[in-house]
């Protein structure tokens, strides 16, 4: 042990493809020094504040939350219809939460994966599939035709394997996907190390549906297109409330939004508020927030970069029930989150959650484990951030205030991508229209809400120590995962 009661650095993980389970002095000396916020945030391109919303403003569509899933909303409703007034309100900044704080992994899954698309939406799944590829398209396009620069990368993702069973697992998605049409590859040991070089890896698939972006680029190029699209935004203006106007004499049928200093009115209203408490009473079990923590390295040297093999520059991620994921930035910088994903009781979201230092330690612990080839390696930024977890762990629609409010949340980590679909769905729905999005049972139906406390937190407490214990069984899952995966609720990466 070293003098501080850490272990000095995991030897044995390495020959048995097994995670460290507590911080190193190593892990500990990597993240110690750096910046407690996220990279992408804490940059010179990061906008000054819009003006709060001060009295009373009135529009076609009001957009609540300034995250990729408001600013997807806003463009496309601007783009659909330009005579269309529209406000978007964001409570603190743009792309201050998830949306400038994830991985900037943007998968074509609108499922989160094939494996949670088959199980609950097999009929629909070529459909999906497909949908999800012209998603990716359309993002890709939308970015060129408003000339946003957000340091896109079509690269692909490799899931990695760890373990022998991890291997079987990536094999049997390989086969699932093929039969769909998916050009997915599966790749034996060798085969994968030739692309990324790490002790750890015993396999991989590989998937070319995914790129890789600066998400607070995007955010903030949405925000700005947005603007010359003509809608209007107004940043640290929390809606605090939304009721219904009296029909007929000047208000018309609208929704009013309630705000600090002022209130929005508005025929047709979307919240895209994520993983905070909703503005609509009865969604609140629907969502719980899960906290998921992630670092930045410095900037690589030529020699570390070559050290590692990964000329691709794939987004990778490794594929155990609970998973890290990791891939380069522009100036290659290494990312890496994920592993554990805590809950606190009451759905506390209290933002000094975000900070978590021994999460970041056992982080840098791992990525060392993934590529002793960086030991020395600094981080320049720790952060954690909220995710929107629904029990079905891909976004769901729900309609209210007589059809005049769309809610579009529940992503559960993946919603880079998904959020371009999502808002166009919101926008169909709350437009009333009858489109192939709309038609789906995936928008149709919703998923399982969460129980209240106590029994809430104590489901999803015994859930991840399970899915822990699995982890140390070779993969098998134990009665109480079974038990969840037979009612629909089981979750394996
Ligand atoms: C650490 C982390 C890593 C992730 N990595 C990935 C990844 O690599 N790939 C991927 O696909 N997904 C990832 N995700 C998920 C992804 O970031 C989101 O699903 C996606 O950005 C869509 O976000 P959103 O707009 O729905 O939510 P958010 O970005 O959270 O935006 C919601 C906004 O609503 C605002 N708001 C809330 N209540 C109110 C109110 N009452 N009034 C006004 N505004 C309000 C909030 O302030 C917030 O800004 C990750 C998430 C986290 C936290």
């Amino acid at each position: 042990m070293a003098p501080n009661g850490l272990r000095p650095e995991w030897s044995v993980g390495v020959t048995t493809g097994t995670w460290a389970r507590e911080p190193t002095s190593r892990g500990v000396e990597m993240v110690a020094q750096a910046a407690a916020r996220p990279y992408w945030l804490d940059r010179d391109l990061r906008p000054e504040p819009r003006p709060r919303l001060v009295g009373e403003v009135t529009a076609d569509l009001l957009v609540i939350g300034g995250g990729l899933t408001g600013l997807w909303t806003a463009v496309q409703a601007a783009e659909r219809d330009p005579s269309r007034t529209i406000v978007l309100v964001e409570r603190d900044r743009i792309a201050e939460h998830a949306s400038g704080r994830n991985g900037g992994f943007c998968a074509a899954s609108l499922t989160h994966g094939l494996g949670n698309g088959l199980q609950r939406f097999r009929d629909e799944m070529p459909t999906l599939l497909h949908m999800g590829r012209e998603t990716l398209d359309a993002i890709e396009g939308t970015l060129a035709r408003l000339g946003i620069n957000a340091d896109v990368e079509r690269t692909g993702e490799l899931d990695l394997a760890t373990t022998g069973w991890q291997y079987d697992a990536l094999a049997a998605t390989a086969a699932a996907g093929r039969a769909l049409g998916e050009e997915l590859v599966l790749l034996d040991a060798s085969a994968a190390r030739e692309r990324v070089d790490s002790p750890m890896v015993r396999g991989a698939l590989y998937d070319p549906e995914v790129m890789l972006i600066d998400p607070a680029k995007l955010a903030f190029g949405l925000a700005d297109a947005a603007e010359r699209l003509g809608v209007r935004i107004h940043e640290e203006t929390e809606v605090l409330g939304l009721s219904r106007g009296p029909s007929g004499h000047g208000s018309s049928g609208r929704v009013c939004a309630r705000t600090g200093y002022g209130q929005a009115r508005a025929g047709r209203v979307v919240v895209a508020t994520s993983a905070s408490r909703s503005l609509v009473r009865r969604l609140r079990l629907y969502t719980v927030p899960v906290w998921d923590y992630a670092l930045m390295t410095e900037p690589l040297s030529d020699d570390q970069l070559a050290s590692l093999g990964w000329s691709g520059r794939e987004g990778l991620a490794d594929s155990g029930p609970r998973f890290h994921y990791f891939r380069l930035t522009a100036d290659n910088r290494l990312l890496f989150g994920g592993w554990d994903a805590p809950y606190h009781f009451g759905s506390d979201d209290d933002p000094r959650r975000a900070h978590r230092p021994g999460e970041w330690a056992l982080l840098g612990e791992h990525l060392l484990q993934m590529f002793p080839q960086l030991e020395g390696i600094t981080a320049t930024h720790t952060w954690g951030g909220v995710i929107d977890t629904c029990s079905r762990f891909c976004a769901f629609w729900d309609t209210s205030h007589d059809g005049q409010v769309v809610t579009a949340v529940g992503f559960t980590g993946l919603g880079v991508g998904a959020s371009h679909f999502a808002a166009a769905t919101a926008l169909d729905l709350v437009d009333g229209l009858q489109t192939e999005r709309t038609a789906l049972e995936m928008v149709r139906r919703k998923p399982l809400p969460f129980p209240p406390e106590p029994v809430r937190w104590a489901g999803i407490t015994v859930t991840r120590q399970q899915i822990a214990r699995s982890e140390r069984r070779n993969g098998r899952r134990g009665a109480w995962l079974t038990l969840l995966d037979k009612v629909g609720l089981g979750f394996d990466s």
